[in-house]
């Protein structure tokens, strides 16, 4: 059972795609390791032509309490205000979505592809802006899911959990992931990675490494340096 699938099997991905939508969806997702709503949230201004890079929004929603007495933030446990004392019966629930963006360089390749896709009309206007793809959740993983299956595609397994699903928008993102780690697996290359991926915690983009094989295989053959060693020196 394998974890995640492998540069040539995206190849065989884009092959099996009905259209340059299609096609175009795996493209970004693998080239550029984004989430699927990062992706379906692209619009046609977020390409910069001239820099070669595309700008990812991501909108991160918190949830912010305070007190309907005095207006201080409180937390969930608080039953009395920390600052004026009143009971709290019911906290003020504001939400706020903050706004974070990150400019990813692309390769010359996927923006060649854009720009096709873009002169070819593919683009949607869906409230004033004009989305690249203008599909929704549902199609979008409709539309991975039966790429794989034309593509004859093998069933992933989820390292953590144990259970077996199909290729998903997300497989494509980790496939980018696995692929940088096995490039680049030092401090920088990771931190960079982190960047890319926009992950909140080092944690999140370190599992890549462990998922890859990498660090494993390295920690292991280091053990046998000094027999490597030896054997050379028999042999000369
Ligand atoms: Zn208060």
């Amino acid at each position: 059972m394998r974890t995640y699938i492998e540069p040539e099997e995206i190849i065989m991905l884009e092959k099996a795609a009905a259209n340059l939508r299609d096609k175009l969806l795996i493209y970004l997702l693998f080239r550029l390791g984004c989430r699927i709503s990062e992706a379906l949230s692209l619009k046609v201004d977020d390409i910069d032509f001239t820099q070669v890079t595309v700008t990812i929004v991501h909108l991160k929603r918190r949830v912010k309490l305070s007190c309907p007495h005095c207006g201080a933030g409180i937390s969930r446990g608080h039953t009395f205000c920390p600052k004026c004392g009143e009971r709290v019966v019911e906290a003020i629930v504001k939400e706020l979505a903050h706004r974070r963006q990150r400019v990813l360089p692309i390769n010359s390749r996927t923006l060649a592809m854009l720009k096709e896709y873009i002169e070819r009309g593919g683009p949607v206007v869906r409230n004033g802006k004009k989305l690249i793809f203008g599909i929704n959740r549902h199609r979008a993983w409709q539309i991975i899911k039966e790429c794989a299956e034309k593509a004859e595609l093998p069933k992933l397994v989820n390292p953590e959990t144990g259970r077996v699903h199909n290729v998903s928008p997300h497989c494509l993102r980790s496939a980018f992931a696995v692929h940088a780690v096995k490039v680049n697996d030092s401090g920088d290359g990771l931190r960079l990675l982190q960047e890319h991926l926009g992950h909140a915690s080092f944690n999140t983009t370190a599992r890549y490494r462990k998922v890859s094989g990498e660090e494993h295989k390295g920690w292991y053959m280091k053990l046998w340096d000094n027999e490597e060693n030896d054997n050379s020196k028999t042999q000369t």
